[in-house]
């Protein structure tokens, strides 16, 4: 048990420690440990306070999720209000009502209690187990950011395979068709999926740094907050339906961005991948309409050529 783990990290009195208050034992924390900033004291003193560490990490994941992705998807549903805002909308006429986003809101919260729940709850046994490290202090910013654009490229691939896959007919018509309920995608229809995609692409999300851990025995379980913090981000913005002239695909040209992806929902075909641009240009399976104007005109050569052999 963490409780265990951080008292031996800390210097702070026993009696402190076992105050059953938090605020308590946060005071405790930040007055033998100057060494350790306000995010690391609230976090030790969290471990130590609820004296059972899958249970707080438990807790602190599924809170962290539903604060995120509810909380990111608010301002796409007010920017949807505003009609100053419209002019960015990709597929102008298709706005969602507020009944759509509510539904889906709806949806996507049944699921967060239901199917995601247990695998939040699996995470910290399995991770713990290959070796992750949720002590203080934290891993150095860089560290950090050098394992997150790790995740993000291998993710991304992982997302490519397994999304493309699922564009198959039975996989299609049996996983992937209710992802794809909404032509054109808002913030909220990030996570509106059936189950077995949400476990499947998740795997992506969750598995990947499982096994970086596996291998490397080196992450913390803070990176993988990080982590998954700015991967629902992607994914949310991604489905907002907004391009913008600050988007962040106008600044680093291979981010895939809500263009990328909001064209798969309206095609059906192509753009499989969810972070970056590179996969579908290198399996040459982008959707958007120059580059089916390229692989048409490459079928008409072969036709041709195949014709005056
Ligand atoms: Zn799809
Ligand atoms: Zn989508």
């Amino acid at each position: 048990m963490v409780a265990t783990i951080a008292t031996t990290m800390l210097n702070a009195t026993v009696s402190g420690l076992n105050s059953t208050n938090y605020y308590e034992i946060l005071d405790e924390i930040a007055k033998y440990n100057v060494q350790l900033n306000w995010a690391e004291r609230l976090w030790a003193a969290w471990y130590l306070w609820m004296q059972n560490d899958v249970l707080a990490t438990g807790i602190l994941s599924f809170v962290m999720h539903e604060v995120v992705y509810f909380g990111r998807s608010l301002p796409w549903i007010i920017i949807d209000a505003i009609p100053y805002f419209h002019k960015y909308k990709i597929q102008k006429d298709k706005r969602p009502t507020f009944k759509e986003q509510w539904d889906c809101a709806m949806l996507v919260l049944l699921g967060h209690c239901t199917v995601e729940l247990p695998q939040i709850w699996l995470f910290h046994p399995i991770a713990t187990y290959f070796g992750m490290d949720y002590g203080v202090p934290f891993p150095s910013l860089t560290k950090m950011a050098i394992q997150i654009i790790i995740f993000f490229i291998i993710e991304d691939a992982w997302h490519y395979c397994f999304h493309r896959a699922l564009h198959y007919g039975f996989l299609y018509k049996s996983i992937h068709k209710l992802h794809h309920t909404y032509s054109a995608p808002f913030g909220l229809t990030a996570e509106y999926a059936s189950p077995i995609e949400v476990m499947l692409l998740g795997f992506g999300v969750v598995g990947t740094p499982i096994l970086w851990v596996l291998f490397t025995n080196d992450l913390h379980l803070f990176t993988m907050y990080a982590w998954i913090f700015f991967r629902l981000l992607q994914a949310i913005d991604a489905h907002s339906g907004y391009d913008f002239p600050w988007s962040l695909r106008t600044f680093i040209p291979f981010w895939a961005g809500a263009d990328h992806h909001d064209l798969h929902h309206e095609k059906f075909i192509g753009n499989y991948a969810s972070s970056f641009r590179w996969l579908d240009k290198i399996f040459d399976t982008e959707a958007f309409p120059e580059a089916q104007k390229k692989r048409r005109e490459k079928k008409m050569a072969q036709m041709r050529a195949r014709k005056t052999q």
